[in-house]
């Protein structure tokens, strides 16, 4: 955004901005008019995400050049106005390949990285016309990079007085097959979008928005301003887990500040349009325990009742054989991320926690880096049946089920820990168990009460995890810094006995509860064991996969064909099996929920409600459910799960009403 005589000229990131966030588009115009200064602060890992793309789109053109095409690099051309003419020249002249070329009109100016001849539809030049082609890196195609196509496409119809009928985006990747997408499909929405930021820009209506946090507040430079204004507002953001929909509730009963709602009078005398009655009582208690803790400055928690299979319920016993673990993990480097640091801890013979550790830098060092740990898991399970694995937060349970789907490795044993609940995620036992009068509930920040001391102060390891993760994503040859290698280990490690000592503080805190006259059962031991039928095929599978499998690199790259064929038959061996289990798995982790987790999930619905069941003559009973109003993917006459207790069978099923 800049102000060129008078005139505001708009690009394609403030479109994807302001649909990131309308208050940057305020703040990015405040500074457009000089009204302000922009902060100086850029997203550390801005320079790496450049860096990448550049390779990709440099690759990407190699690609295009290689295929005989005629072909023009505009990029040394600096001075717009030329840019454009060269721009319209090459265009003019029928060039097949033209990269970054310049596109403007009226406000709007945009740089494609290639726009590529095509012969389907004639322009004003002849025969030919041109589509937008942009090189992402990212997964998934977001909302944003369509606009941003969607804007290029619009200012070259103007060049070219021809609409093009695609618009394209290059994934990472060996081959380069762009992805298509329709621009009449997106034309209304992006019109939207884009009328939008002008009417802003036009009408200055700016002062209405305000700095709500989402996504996009982690890469942005205006970070420390609005954080500091929420905190100036007692913003109910503030609140640890309070969700959107129950602020926009909140905004509307004249509760805008966590002080308002922490004397909300419970239980409340209304019904909510927007959340549960239940959970916006609990963000109301939250606020109450967050405001008495800084009031009197101090820690405050309080324990919560007792509920059966949740919290302080479904803290197993502790074991001598228990293992806590953490993973270090970077999910943009390479292919689909990977795992470099698997650590955990473990009581040797004389009780005191030893640490453990794998550095895993390439594909193959993460699988074994994983079967090292498994096997390691399994070992101890087989010694004593009540042991348990240990994390905070949900991350090691999916990557550890990610990796055996990518290696097909360790899958019976990743299977049978699942379904013998062998891991113990303490964040949803101490949300469910705990109430406590902070911000959020982050096993740094819990790290007060149970008064665990680090010993890598969290500034220096951010450095490190910075430097490796960078290391990693542009595969830099050179040696892995050992002084990066020596701080992470040490906060890794920290991780882990964090873990440790929260788990037991948990214990303790569950203890006092029992003193005091509750009754607190532990969960069943299971020992997930698969029916004999199951066990002996998966035996035979495994087997067949790891002769497979034998040998083979776990760098797709580093295979031959032969060793890739290889690969393929043993993905396709019981593929429709590892198929359902992913599915499978999603349902155990959402029937682990609570309700306000449910809400904020789109595949489910959270505070479901049995209202009735109808039964009509002979046919099977047809519960009905009611669920307060919430942003959902479910639709009507979907085929839907519910999960009333942990033993719930996954194949059972109701039709929804
Ligand atoms: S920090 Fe967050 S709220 Fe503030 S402008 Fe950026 S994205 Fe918007």
């Amino acid at each position: 955004m800049k102000l060129l005589s008078k005139h505001l000229r708009l690009a394609a990131t403030d479109l994807s901005n302001h649909l990131a966030c309308r208050h940057v588009t305020t703040l990015d115009l405040s500074v457009a008019r000089s009204e302000r200064t922009a902060p100086k602060w850029e997203a550390p890992d801005l320079a790496v995400i450049q860096e990448l793309g550049r390779r990709h789109e440099a690759a990407y053109l190699n690609h295009l050049r290689e295929q005989g095409w005629s072909f023009v690099n505009l990029a040394e051309i600096k001075d717009e106005q030329r840019s454009i003419a060269e721009t319209l020249s090459s265009m003019e002249r029928g060039v097949d390949v033209i990269a970054q070329g310049t596109l403007a009109h009226d406000r709007w100016f945009g740089q494609p990285d290639v726009l590529r001849k095509v012969m389907t539809q004639p322009s004003r030049f002849g025969d030919w016309s041109y589509e937008v082609y942009d090189c992402k890196l990212t997964r998934e195609t977001k909302a944003a990079t369509l606009l941003q196509l969607a804007l290029y496409s619009e200012l070259l119809a103007k060049a070219q007085d021809a609409e093009p009928e695609e618009m394209h985006v290059v994934p990472g990747g060996a081959n380069f097959q762009p992805e298509p997408y329709r621009c009449d499909e997106f034309a209304a929405y992006y019109r939207h979008v884009k009328a939008q930021l002008e009417d802003v820009s036009d009408n200055g209506k700016v002062d209405r928005t305000y700095p709500e946090p989402c996504t996009h507040c982690d890469v942005c430079r205006w970070f420390r301003e609005c954080d500091a204004r929420r905190r100036g507002d007692d913003h109910l953001s503030l609140v640890a887990g309070v969700t959107k929909l129950q602020r926009a509730q909140l905004i509307e009963w004249q509760t805008e500040t966590m002080a308002k709602l922490a004397v909300l009078p419970i239980p409340l005398n209304r019904k909510p349009r927007h959340g549960s009655k239940d959970a916006i009582e609990r963000v109301g208690e939250q606020a109450r325990v967050q405001v008495e803790a800084r009031t009197l400055d101090k820690l405050v928690h309080e324990l919560l009742d007792v509920a059966e299979n949740t919290g302080f319920c479904s803290l197993p016993a502790p074991s001598p054989r228990d293992v806590f673990v953490d993973l270090e993990g970077d999910p943009f480097a390479g292919a689909s991320g990977q795992e470099y640091l698997f650590g955990f801890v473990v009581q040797d013979e004389s009780g005191k926690l030893r640490y453990h550790k794998q550095w895993c830098l390439t594909p193959d060092e993460e699988k074994r880096a994983f079967e090292w740990l498994i096997d390691e898991v399994m070992k101890r399970w087989a010694a004593d049946p009540a042991m348990h694995l240990y994390h905070f937060g949900g991350y090691e349970r999916t990557h550890l089920r990610n990796l055996t789907l990518r290696y097909i490795t360790r899958e019976a044993e990743i299977d049978r820990m699942l379904r013998a609940h062998l891991f113990i995620d303490l964040h949803t036992i101490f949300k469910q168990a705990v109430r406590a009068g902070v911000e959020e509930y982050s096993l740094k920040k819990l790290e007060a009460f149970h008064k665990f001391e680090r010993t890598v102060p969290l500034e220096q390891s951010r450095a490190a995890m910075r430097h490796i993760e960078h290391w990693l994503e542009l595969a830099r040859g050179d040696e892995l810094r050992k002084e990066d290698q020596r701080v992470m280990e040490g906060y890794n490690e920290d991780d882990c006995r964090s873990t440790a000592s929260l788990r037991d503080w948990l214990e303790i805190q569950r203890q006092d509860k029992e003193r005091a006259g509750k009754t607190i059962p532990r969960p069943s031991i299971e020992d997930g064991a698969p029916s004999e039928q199951v066990d002996e095929r998966q035996k035979r599978v495994a087997a067949l996969v790891a002769q497979l499998l034998e040998s083979l690199p776990a760098n797709p790259s580093d295979r031959s064909d032969e060793q890739s064929a290889r690969w393929m038959l043993a993905q396709l061996l019981d593929w429709h099996r590892r198929e359902d289990k992913v599915e499978q798995w999603q349902y155990f982790h959402f029937a682990e929920m609570d309700d306000d987790s449910l809400m904020e999930e789109r595949p489910t619905l959270g505070g479901l409600q049995f209202v009735r069941r109808t039964a009509k003559g002979s046919t099977l009973p047809v519960d009905t459910y009611s669920f307060p109003p919430q942003e959902t993917d479910v639709h009507a006459g979907d085929k839907v799960a519910t999960e009333t207790s942990r033993s719930a069978r996954w194949n059972r099923s109701i039709s929804q009403n």
